[in-house]
């Protein structure tokens, strides 16, 4: 019974100095996961995303859709602020980042390091480079290399897949 005890506590000693070390090198895993928590994905099925958005934002958000051309409610918007995934929130563009491009969707130069992911989509007889949510995946439209800025980049946004977040500290 005395071993079995003196066993046990030897090994419970042996593991906290491993523990030690184990955790520093968790602390710094850790600090590496922090600095991309953007990058945390989110992760629903159909019917629950079907649940939380309208019918227009699952179809373009999840069907991957298109809003008509000069018919978004950011197309001409001004206001300085953020503009969040509209299903998940993540913040994706800067007010400041945005840019009047004509093409009838709100337009902008640059993204919100890590926010938007890109794929190749070949549908429609088109290639085109499709922007996702990096956070839950949602469809926002197409990024094009044309950028009349210095970015040379076009990320060309459905209004109905962002959530405008005007910034009251901004004069
Ligand atoms: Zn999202």
């Amino acid at each position: 019974m005395v071993i079995t005890l003196l066993a046990g506590f030897a090994a419970c000693n042996t593991s906290v100095t491993t523990n030690t070390k184990d955790m520093r090198d968790m602390q710094s895993k850790l600090k590496e996961k922090q600095s991309d928590s953007t990058a945390q994905t989110i992760v629903k099925t159909e019917q629950e995303w079907k649940e939380q958005l309208t019918a227009e934002q699952y179809y373009i958000l999840r069907e991957k859709g298109t809003e008509r051309a000069f018919t978004g409610k950011y197309l001409l918007n001004k206001d300085e602020g953020v503009y969040k995934c509209a299903a998940c929130g993540n913040p994706l563009f800067k007010s400041d980042q945005k840019f009047d491009s004509h093409c009838g969707w709100p337009s902008f130069d640059d993204q919100i390091e890590g926010a938007v992911k890109t794929e190749r989509d070949t549908s429609h007889g088109m290639v085109r480079t499709e922007i996702m949510c990096a956070r839950c995946g949602g469809h926002l439209g197409h990024v094009f290399d044309d950028g009349p800025t210095n970015t040379g980049l076009r990320y060309c946004v459905n209004s109905v897949s962002i959530d405008f977040e005007k910034d009251t500290l901004a004069k």
